[in-house]
């Protein structure tokens, strides 16, 4: 109404239609006016007859309050938003609660402390020389003054060095746990992230807390992520070099008697950069190696702790039988038992369950429905024996604990259980030879009693080559070699691959030694079950009728 009643008194100064609105001034006071638009064709005539100017920018304007708004308070609001969250970001650097979106930089290490672990050394069983070297720094720990006061200083950092599974991560909680002090904990692969840079400022971030919240310790698994050699070559993994010079530099930034220390752990310390590992840096190695008897024994018992094992039990038996297991497998052993024995419905572990689950561990869970034809049976049970007996019948060799030909999930048919009496640190020449001849002799027995050969020595001929092989390139057994390295091993804690260093004509006269020494202790092989034919059948069909036969019952019918 007041549109069209300024219109047709001529009161209206500008106009403009636009798609949705007009709007139009006031030709006296400059009033903004604003209006919907109508479909009247003639109102452009109207309009232009009223005198009213065309315009196309007639801004609405805002009310003074609100532009004063928009203009000046909203971006001050802007910058004081911001500011603030720079600044929180800053405290979460400090350690302070964990925000998703700016903690990108931040190092993950997870923070335990003594009551949440609780780990102490009485839990690590066995592993006692490297506890002796560790209780050091527990001392330490609680009484730093003590070793201020005559000047000395800990080592910054100890690296502990040894197969999987054997327990330096345990031992590192232990350290904490026995010191009662904070104990950070972050895998070496977690400094690598995949923006570069971020790894050294995870370094960074760590070390810093880790100062705030000294005497702490804290632990690096599996450092040989990032702690490798630089070897400088092109295409070289930048990241992860950064990542390294920022962890060199802030191990010689701290002071020694700051209060923390560093455990690292690692299971190719040959991989490691030698700056690492130069005095100053990790100064200390503690080696963890695989359990011996009397520790498996006692990781064993350690463990039958948390499960119901029955009371006549015998753990030294069960060690023995498990040689070579590190802590891992025999904690999974335990564990298999007591499985075993829920299966069957039995309230504790007994004895057997404890033995069948080694096997389990070692070769697989019983294949119950692979069936054999009776040819391949009777083929199993020469072969095992065919060990069995050459084993026994070299005094050297360790008796057998127990053979089965009941097949596996690994894929064995069958296998002869050999068990140490004792330890053995040394091994003579005669005694790998036996060695390679025990391997050999389940072929042989084959040979010697059906005449031909099948495909089931493939791991025993492996085990044999590798034997041979490292008598001559690396022991230093063969005359014409003499006292000559010819093989480095690399990862030694990770199956020990070697590397031929020698010449392409040497490595073919190594091959043919191998050859003719493993072609010596195959002969000799067969020439003990030639002798002992009677033996050899007899014992092959105890074991075909019994599929498992224990030691004490070899060894009766052999002396009967
Ligand atoms: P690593 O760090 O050497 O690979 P861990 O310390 O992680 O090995 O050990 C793995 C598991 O094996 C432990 O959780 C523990 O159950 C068992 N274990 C290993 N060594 C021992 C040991 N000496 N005493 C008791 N348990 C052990």
């Amino acid at each position: 109404g007041t549109f069209m009643t300024m219109t047709e008194e001529k009161q209206i100064g500008q106009v403009e239609v636009q798609e949705s609105q007009i709007l139009f001034t006031d030709k006296d006071s400059g009033q903004i006016y604003k209006t919907g638009v109508m479909d009247d064709p003639d109102l452009i005539y109207r309009l232009k007859d009223s005198g009213a100017v065309f315009a196309s920018e007639i801004v609405e304007q805002m009310s003074p309050f609100l532009s004063f708004l928009l203009s000046w308070l909203l971006p001050i609001l802007i910058f004081v938003g911001l500011g603030q969250l720079m600044s929180r970001r800053m405290m979460n650097k400090a350690g302070g609660p964990n925000s998703m979106m700016f903690g990108a930089g931040r190092s993950s290490a997870k923070i335990y402390v003594k009551s949440a672990e609780g780990i102490k050394f009485s839990d690590v069983a066995g592993e006692d020389e490297a506890k002796e070297s560790l209780t050091e720094i527990v001392e330490y720990l609680h009484n730093p003054g003590k070793y201020r006061e005559i000047g000395a200083s800990m080592p910054k950092g100890i690296l502990l060095v040894g197969p999987p599974g054997t327990g330096k991560t345990m031992l590192a909680k232990a350290v904490a746990g026995e010191a009662s002090v904070p104990f950070f904990s972050i895998s070496g692969s977690e400094f690598v992230e995949m923006f570069v840079g971020m790894g050294a400022s995870k370094v960074r971030d760590l070390f810093r807390q880790a100062k705030e919240k000294a005497p702490c310790i804290v632990f690096i698994d599996e450092i040989d992520a990032i702690g490798k050699k630089r070897d400088g070559q092109m295409g070289g993994n930048d990241e992860r070099e950064q990542t390294l010079n920022q962890l060199l530099t802030e191990m010689d930034g701290f002071e020694g008697n700051t209060g923390v220390i560093i455990l690292a752990a690692t299971n190719r310390p040959e991989s490691l950069d030698p700056a690492l590992t130069r005095p100053g840096r990790f100064d200390r190695r503690v080696p963890v190696e695989l359990p011996d008897l009397k520790g498996r024994e006692e990781i064993l018992k350690v463990h039958a702790k948390k499960i119901k094992v029955a009371d006549d039990v015998d753990f030294r038996q069960i060690a023995r039988m498990a040689s070579g297991a590190s802590g891992a497998e025999l904690a999974n052993i335990i564990n298999e038992a007591a499985l075993r024995a829920v299966r069957d419905g039995r309230r504790f572990a007994t004895q057997s369950d404890l033995e069948e689950s080694i096997e389990v561990v070692i070769a697989g869970y019983q294949k119950k429905n692979a069936i054999l034809t009776d040819k391949e049976k009777w083929t199993v049970a020469y072969h095992e024996i065919g060990h069995a007996l050459v084993a026994a019948k070299q005094n050297h060799s360790a008796p057998v604990q127990k053979i089965t030909i009941i097949p596996r999930t690994s894929g064995a048919l069958g296998y002869t259980m050999q068990v140490e009496e004792g330890n053995h640190y040394l091994m003579t020449k005669e005694e790998i030879e036996n060695k390679i001849a025990t391997y050999t002799g389940g072929r042989a027995a084959e040979e010697v009693v059906f005449g031909t050969i099948s495909t089931g020595a493939s791991n025993d001929i492996e085990q044999a080559t590798k034997l041979a092989r490292a008598m001559i390139t690396r022991y230093g057994m063969s005359r014409d070699f003499d006292m000559v390295a010819l093989e480095t091993v690399r990862n030694q804690y990770l199956g020990g691959d070697a590397s031929l260093t020698c010449s392409g004509e040497t490595a073919a006269e190594v091959d043919r030694q191998v050859v003719e020494l493993v072609k010596k202790q195959h002969e000799k092989a067969a020439s003990i079950l030639l002798e002992n034919r009677e033996k050899l059948d007899e014992l092959a069909k105890f074991l075909y009728e019994k599929e498992t036969i224990t030691g004490e019952e070899f060894m009766q019918i052999l002396n009967k």
